[in-house]
C-alpha cells in the first residue's frame, strides 16, 4: 500500500479485491499444454446462442461504424412485448451487472449502506464498495429454518438500517443455487417500506422451474421501490456480448437513466437479444438439456458421495470435503475448469456449471479420480 499512486485511490478502492473470473479455456490450453479442456467454470450456456441471434450479430456487422441506439428502443420493446410492460420501465445494460453499477452510483454514497446475504453474488459488495458506501452483510440460513447456505429474508430485514438505501437479492443466488419462494419474498417487500431500493437479481429466472418461485417482475407496479433484473448471459447464450436490463416503474428508470453510459449496450448486441428472445424453441432446449445436465450431475456426486447445494441455476456447488483449492488445480491438470468459491465463504466447495453430456461425464470422471488420489 506504499505505493504513491495507490494511496490517492478512495479508501473503498484501495480495500478492494478485484472480481476472481473463471479461468479461461485458452489460457488453461497455453499454461497446461492441454488442448481438449472443458470449462464448467462460468454459467455458460453449453449449447451455445441461437442460431437466429448469430445470423442478427453477422448481420449487423455492416453497421459497427455507427453508434448503437442509445435508447435501444428494438429491443426494449422486444422485452416489452414479451414481459407484458411498458417500455419505459426497463433499463438496458451492458450485461446485468452494468445496472447492478448504476444502482450503487445513484443510491449510495460514503455515508450510504447497502444490505446483501452471505454467499451472495460477489458483484454485489464490488459495486458497494467501489462507491465507498458500507456493507451490511446478513448471516444465511443455517439449515434450521431455510435452505442452509440461502438467504434468510428475515436476517436481512433485521440488517436494514437508517442508512440503508439499497438490499440486493439474488434469486436465486449464486453460487448457492437457492432461492426463495412468493409468500417470503412478498412479506420481506411489504416489511422493509419504501425508503430502500430492493433489487431482486433474476439472473436465472429461465432456468427455474419451482411452482413457488415468484416472478417479480408481477410486482413492480405495485412496489415503486422494486427493481428486477435479467440477463442474456445464462439461458441465453450471450454472455460475451454483454447485455441484461433492469425492469421498474419510470421515476427509478429515469434516475438509473442519469448514471448510464449513453451508448452502454453494443448493437450487435441489442440485435442479437432481440432475436434470442424471438427464439423459443432454443430456450426451451437450453432449460431442458440443463435440466437433464443437473440430474445427470446430481447422481454422478451422489455414487461419488459428495455433498451439494440443492440447487435450481445451471450450476451446483460441492463439497468436496477436503481443501477445495487443491482438488480444483488437480482438475485443472485433468483439463477440466470449475470454479473455486472460498471467496463467497464456501472454502470446502467447489462450483460447477452444468455441461453438455460428455463434459458432465468428463468432470465426474475427473472428480473420482483426483479423490480417490
Ligand atoms: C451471472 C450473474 C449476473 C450477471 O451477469 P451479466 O453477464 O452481467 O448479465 C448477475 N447476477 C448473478 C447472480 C449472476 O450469477
Amino acid at each position: 500500500m506504499s505505493d504513491p499512486v495507490t494511496r490517492l485511490a478512495t479508501p473503498g478502492v484501495q480495500a478492494l479485491r478485484p472480481y476472481a473470473p473463471g479461468k479461461p479455456l485458452s489460457e488453461l490450453e497455453r499454461e497446461y499444454g492441454i488442448v481438449d479442456a472443458v470449462k464448467l467454470a462460468s454459467n455458460e450456456n453449453p449449447l451455445g446462442p441461437s442460431t437466429e441471434a448469430l445470423e442478427a450479430i453477422r448481420t449487423g456487422l455492416g453497421e459497427v461504424a455507427r453508434y448503437p441506439d442509445g435508447n435501444g428502443f428494438e429491443l426494449k420493446a422486444a422485452l416489452a412485448a414479451r414481459l407484458q410492460v411498458p417500455a419505459e420501465w426497463i433499463t438496458l445494460g451492458n450485461g446485468s451487472n452494468d445496472v447492478l453499477e448504476m444502482v450503487a452510483r445513484a443510491f449510495l454514497s460514503p455515508q450510504h449502506s447497502a444490505v446483501f446475504s452471505a454467499h451472495a453474488f460477489a458483484v454485489y459488495p464490488i459495486v458497494t464498495q467501489a462507491i465507498g458506501a458500507s456493507s451490511r452483510v446478513a448471516p444465511a440460513h443455517d439449515g434450521s429454518r431455510g435452505p442452509k447456505f440461502g438467504h434468510d429474508l428475515e436476517a436481512m430485514l433485521a440488517a436494514v438500517a437508517d442508512d440503508t438505501r439499497v438490499v440486493f437479492i439474488a434469486n436465486p443466488n449464486n453460487p448457492t443455487g437457492t432461492w426463495v419462494g412468493r409468500a417470503e419474498l412478498r412479506d420481506f417487500l411489504e416489511r422493509v417500506g419504501d425508503g430502500t431500493v430492493v433489487v431482486v437479481d433474476e439472473a436465472y429466472f429461465e432456468y427455474v422451474d419451482e411452482p413457488d418461485y415468484p416472478d417479480c417482475v408481477r410486482w413492480v407496479a405495485e412496489f415503486p421501490n422494486l427493481l428486477v433484473t435479467r440477463t442474456f448471459s445464462k439461458a441465453h447464450g450471450l454472455a460475451a456480448l454483454r447485455v441484461g436490463y433492469g425492469v421498474s416503474q419510470p421515476p427509478l428508470a429515469d434516475l438509473l437513466n442519469r448514471v448510464r453510459q449513453p451508448f452502454n449496450v453494443n448493437s450487435l448486441a441489442q440485435a442479437a437479444a432481440v432475436a434470442a428472445l424471438a427464439d423459443e424453441a432454443h430456450l426451451r432446449d437450453s432449460v431442458r438439456l440443463n435440466r437433464d445436465g443437473m440430474r445427470q450431475l446430481e447422481a454422478g456426486l451422489r455414487a461419488l458421495r459428495l455433498d451439494f447445494i440443492p440447487s435450481v441455476g445451471n450450476f451446483v456447488s460441492v463439497d468436496v470435503g477436503r481443501d477445495a483449492g487443491e482438488v480444483y488445480q488437480a482438475l485443472l491438470r485433468e483439463g477440466v475448469i470449475v470454479r473455486p468459491v472460498d471467496n463467497y465463504g464456501l472454502p470446502g466447495h467447489l462450483r460447477i456449471s452444468i455441461g453438455l453430456p460428455a463434459e458432465n461425464e468428463r468432470l465426474l470422471q475427473a472428480l473420482g479420480k483426483v479423490l480417490a488420489a
